[in-house]
Parts: structure tokens; sequence; C-alpha cells
């Protein structure tokens, strides 16, 4: 059997912390050759010294000090880097195969990039690198020859819906007609905008189905998550952006669909459970178990599906008309929301100002054409201060 050499960039988050578990049920299948961090050194120290990985990564110099010691009591042979060119150095140095890109946010771009260039197979979940950089992410992946497996559960699902040869020819479409996307609605979705205004935090991270990060949780509720999800499978799935579709599904067991000519319509089901992706990236074509109990469909009431409200839903509206105007828009909507949503969680932005910075964000920077990873970066950046100063406004 294969065993395949794995580096999690974002081993501590909520996809890491999952991929390690996977793997921890399979140890003839899988080795754990890199695992990265920000902050929770004492979490990746403990995920050291269980896989005991070739290199591990954290934010800075204070932070590889103290996992050195933590590592070093231990007598463990893993290298301890810091940096994010260090991130870099744990995907294209540490001799593995397949790299889980579970960093949240723009963070995870550039060692996302490195893995799709040195064809690695690449298991995405950070969306937020791929609604960056589309075009030329797909063709690093194309350049690189590696295979790209989506583990956020819609894409995942969708891939599981498409023939086996649609990756591989993606402008012929096979009969596809249409993807549909479910989403929950987050946990305010039967609640009118006006009650929203003192949402805190809490609230908005408590959602109902899925147990995930603070960032993706906050997107949740206000959909935006749905609307960079829609940039996501636009660029996996090479479909034009209206045959991309948005559906309301509060039970989150049918994790997407796929529509085609001939009137079937493929779905995939499961618990909310990202072990089911995450396996299903790591082992594919094979099928291993997930650690995840079985769907009893008799258990379930029932199972709905409704048109999403876009009035109450800002977010999504605006991430389908950044999808639209295409170049570096879609970057300039990933950028203002990270610090909006930053902003909300952490200085007290009012929940319902997140749309608000990222609209006049995406009114002040103009979008250009998006042919090199220097220009994105720049206008990554050029975005961010301009959503920080909307931010102090309405502080203030
Ligand atoms: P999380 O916040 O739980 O974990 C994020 C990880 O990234 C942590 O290990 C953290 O240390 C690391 N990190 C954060 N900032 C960093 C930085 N500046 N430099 C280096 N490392 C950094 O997030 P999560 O919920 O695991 O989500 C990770 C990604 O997966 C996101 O892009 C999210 O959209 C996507 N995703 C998550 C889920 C889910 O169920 N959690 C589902 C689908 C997609
Ligand atoms: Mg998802």
């Amino acid at each position: 059997m294969l065993v395949r050499q794995v580096a999690i960039l974002g081993s501590t988050g909520s996809i890491g912390v999952n991929t390690l578990d996977v793997i921890r049920a399979h140890p003839n299948r899988f080795k754990v050759l890199a695992l990265t961090a920000a902050t929770q050194i004492e979490r990746l120290a403990a995920q050291c010294l269980e896989f005991n990985p070739r290199i591990a990564v954290v934010a800075d110099a204070q932070g590889a000090t103290q996992l050195s010691q933590l590592l070093q009591a231990q007598q463990s042979s893993t290298q301890v880097l810091y940096g994010s060119q260090a991130l870099i150095t744990a995907v294209t140095e540490s001799g593995c195969d397949t790299v889980m890109a579970a960093i949240v946010g723009a963070a995870g771009l550039m060692p996302t990039l490195a893995a799709a260039k040195a064809g690695k197979r690449v298991l995405l979940a950070n969306k937020e690198a791929l609604v960056m950089s589309g075009n030329l992410f797909m063709q690093a992946m194309k350049e690189g020859g590696g295979e790209l497996l989506p583990i956020d559960s819609e894409h995942n699902a969708i891939f599981q819906c498409l023939p086996d040869r649609f990756t591989q020819s993606p402008s012929d479409h096979f009969g596809v007609e249409e993807l549909w996307l479910t989403a929950s609605g987050g946990p305010f979705r039967d609640l009118p905008v006006s009650s929203l205004s003192d949402i805190t935090p809490e609230q908005a991270c408590a959602h109902p189905n899925w147990v995930m990060g603070r960032k993706i949780s906050v997107d949740s509720a206000t959909m935006m998550n749905k609307g960079l999800e829609v940039i996501e499978a636009f660029w996996l799935f090479g479909l034009p952006l209206d045959k991309i579709k948005v559906l309301i599904h509060p039970q989150s067991v049918v994790h997407s669909m796929v529509r085609y000519r001939d009137g079937s319509v493929l779905a995939q089901m499961g618990q909310p459970d990202m072990r089911t992706p995450i396996a299903y990236g790591l082992a594919w074509p094979e099928r291993i178990d997930a650690g995840v109990s079985q769907l009893n469909l008799t258990q379930l009431a029932s199972l709905s599906f409704l048109e999403p409200n876009f009035s109450q839903f800002p977010c999504l509206n605006l991430a389908f008309s950044a999808a639209s105007i295409g170049g570096t828009a879609p970057a300039i909507l990933n950028a203002a929301n990270e610090i909006a949503v930053a902003a909300f969680l952490d200085s007290g932005l009012p929940y319902l100002k997140i749309p608000q910075v990222v609209e006049r964000t995406l009114d002040a920077v103009a979008p250009i054409q998006a042919d090199s990873l220097e220009t994105i970066l720049q206008v990554d950046g050029l975005a961010r201060d301009t959503a920080r100063h909307f931010v102090q406004r309405f502080i203030r």
C-alpha cells in the first residue's frame, strides 16, 4: 500500500485536528511529515510528540523557542521553524506528497500555491486562497501536475457527483447543467435583519450544524461563506457563474448536488462531519473509514430546500457581484471581509456593519486584471487598508 506523506498547514485548527483524527486511525496509510500553526504552541507540541513530523512551523521566534523547549524536554527530533517563508519550506522540503491546506484566510495563499506548483496532492480547505488567486492557482496546479481535491464539504460533494473524466476535461461538461451548493443558512436564517444589530461573536459562532473555526462560523452567519464557495466552485469546476446556484437546506445532510441534462440530479449526503470529505481527499480514489457515524435517514424528520433571500444576506449578493466583475474583485471582497470579520470578533464592529465594510471597500478599490501574484498581493494590501479605514469609522 502506498503510504501518503502528509503536511498539514494549520494543524491546530478545526480542519487540522479533524485531519489528524482520520490519520490517527490509519497509521499504515499515512505518515505526517510537517505540521504548522500560528499560535497554539502547546497543542502543536502535543501533535508533534504524537505524530513525530520532520518539520513544525509556528508564526514567530517566541513561539518557536517555546515549542523547541517543549519538544526537547521529550527528546523529539522535529525541526522547529518559524515565519511565513517556513510554511513554504514545510511544503517543499519535508518530503511530503500530500498537503492539507487548512490555514484560514489569505495567510494560506503562498504555501498553498507552493504546493500546487510543486505537484503535490493538494487537499484544499483554505477557500480564501482560491478566491484570491483563482486563475493563477488553477494554472499552478496544471503546471505542477498534482491532484486537487476539494475538502470544503459542498465542493467535495460536487466532486463526488461529477463523472471521473470531468476534472480532466473541464471544457466539455459531460451533460452537467448546474451545480447546486447547499447552505444551512447559519444561526440567523429565520431572524429578520432588524433583530441582528446586537449580535455578539458568541451568537454568530454558534452554528446550528457544524463546529468550525471562528472566522468561517461568522462567514456562515452572514452567508459570505456561501458567496466565497460560489467563487470557489467557479474555479474548481469551470462552469459559468450562472450555472452555480445556492439552495438553503437547513438540515445540512445533502452537502451539494449536480443537475444533469437528462433530468438526473446527483446528491452526496452524509452527517455534517468534515472527517468525511477529509478522508475522501486523503485516500482518493479509495474510501477509508472516517470515524463518522452512519446517516440514518429514517431518523430524520425531513429534508427541506428553499431559495435564499438575498436581501437578508447582503454578503451573498456582494460575492456574486464580485465574482461577475472578476479580475481582482474577489480578492478585494475577501480582504475586506477578513478585516471586517476580525473587527467584529475582536474590536466591537457591529455585526450588521460587516457587509457595509465589504461593500464600501469594493466601491473604493478599483478592480484590475489578476494577472500576477504581485498584483493580487498588492490589491489585497490596499483593500485591507481601505477596509480598516471604514471599520474605524463604524467603531467610533
Ligand atoms: P481555524 O481557525 O480553526 O484554524 C486555522 C488554522 O490556521 C490554525 O491552525 C491556525 O494556527 C492557522 N493560522 C491562522 N492564521 C495563520 C497565519 N497568519 N499564519 C499561519 N497559520 C495561521 O479554521 P478552520 O475552521 O479549521 O478553517 C480552516 C480553513 O478551512 C478556512 O479557510 C475555512 O474556510 C476552511 N473550511 C473549514 C471548514 C470547517 O469545518 N472548519 C469547512 C470548510 C472549509
Ligand atoms: Mg462549505
